[in-house]
């Protein structure tokens, strides 16, 4: 299978066209016709000899995605379902925020964490998406916005779609350096997210990658025996662990770490565990805070249920007594299927049924 040509650094870009006894500006010319004019096939890029346009169809695809559902929401999230060459499906989240458009990406297909409150971990992980299939997915939104014509661009993007990110490494961080390349879609470091269920080893690879993207871990519980039994992955990097890997990511960086709490009813949510969060985050109160997030009922699993109002809000007032920097997430999209990997797992469960 052909690679998408998204896949390429600039850099990497440049390096193609000297390999194949081109000039370097031919690279600039695609460049600037794959992220400032986004067309989608090579026919389309006039200025370049017609032989070159011939090799660069031989050897790449330019857009490895296929729409297959859009559905949009009454507060203007819009979730895109894609069939990928192999025929796996992913999935994509537009949200329109105040500060901007931010686009949520699909980093692997399938998860093999396995969460047990998420719908990605229902499905093991069938590969890692490539870096260009990632950066496919910012420019179908980005051409969406073309269509509709009124000057929209992705300003911010979020990495917490489907898949652990720092389980495809080298694909993310290419990725990140696609669309932060000044001279392309320009996505700023400042204005990118990127989410992992804490791979200790990883976050500390990621506090020397000098790129100024933010981290956010998804913590969802205080304690080692909570979070081992709704994350697996806390065996392997238990809260000491972790924890080790966050102050060295502080030290190193100096920039603030997200830690990620979905409030689940009976099982994360008590004064107890809001006591012990204060005390697990106190000597970094400074450079962290915490985005309590609304659980998106997955009817696989039907053992979890959405905190009450009451009860998130006792949870934060104490986080906020301790001067832990707190906030209550709102939620987008809950009409359409927004949680991660939900749309995808009702596709695939109706295509069993038809097919
Ligand atoms: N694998 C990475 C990134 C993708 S998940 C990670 O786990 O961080 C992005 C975020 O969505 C994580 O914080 C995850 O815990 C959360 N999430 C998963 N399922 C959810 C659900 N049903 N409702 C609300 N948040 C969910
Ligand atoms: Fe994977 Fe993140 Fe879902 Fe856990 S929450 S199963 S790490 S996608």
């Amino acid at each position: 299978m052909k690679p998408s040509i998204y896949g390429l650094e600039k850099a990497a870009l440049e390096a193609w066209f000297i390999e194949n006894g081109e000039k370097k500006f031919r690279a600039n010319q695609v460049w600037e016709w794959l992220y400032h004019k986004r067309v989608i096939e090579f026919s389309e890029m006039t200025n370049l000899p017609k032989e070159l346009i011939n090799k660069l169809t031989e050897e790449f695809i330019i857009d490895p995605l296929n729409q297959v559902v859009v559905q949009e929401s009454k507060d203007g999230t819009v979730k895109y379902l894609f069939q990928l060459p192999d025929k796996h499906m992913i999935e994509t989240v537009l949200m329109r925020q105040e500060y901007g458009m931010s686009v949520c990406v699909t980093t692997q297909v399938g998860c093999n964490i396995g969460c047990t409150f998420c719908a990605s971990g229902l499905l093991k992980k069938s590969r890692d998406l490539t870096a260009g299939e990632i950066v496919a997915q910012i420019l179908s939104v980005q051409r969406y916005f073309d269509q509709q014509g009124n000057g929209d661009r992705v300003s911010h993007i979020v990495v917490m779609g489907i898949g652990e990110p720092f389980d495809n490494y080298d694909n993310l961080m290419t990725f990140l350096h696609v669309v932060n390349d000044g001279t392309g879609l320009a996505i700023g470091a400042r204005h990118i997210t990127v989410s992992t269920s804490g791979l200790a080893h990883k976050i500390k690879e990621f506090a020397e990658n000098g790129l100024q993207v933010n981290l956010a871990i998804s913590l969802h519980a205080p304690n080692n025996e909570v979070r081992t039994s709704i994350m697996r992955i806390n065996r392997n990097f238990p809260l000491e662990k972790l924890m080790l890997a966050v102050d060295y990511y502080l030290e190193q960086t100096n920039r603030r770490i997200t830690f990620e709490y979905i409030m689940l009813s009976h099982v994360n949510d008590r004064e107890e565990h809001a006591e012990q969060l204060a005390a697990l985050l106190k000597d970094k109160k400074k450079l962290t805070y915490v985005n309590l997030i609304p659980y998106n009922k997955v009817s696989e699993h039907d053992q979890y249920s959405r905190s009450s109002k009451a009860d998130v809000l006792a949870f934060y007032n104490i986080l906020k007594k301790h001067g832990v920097n707190a906030v209550i997430r709102k939620e987008f999209g809950t009409d359409i299927d927004a949680a991660c990997g939900q749309l995808r797992s009702k596709q695939i469960k109706k295509d069993k049924v038809t097919s």
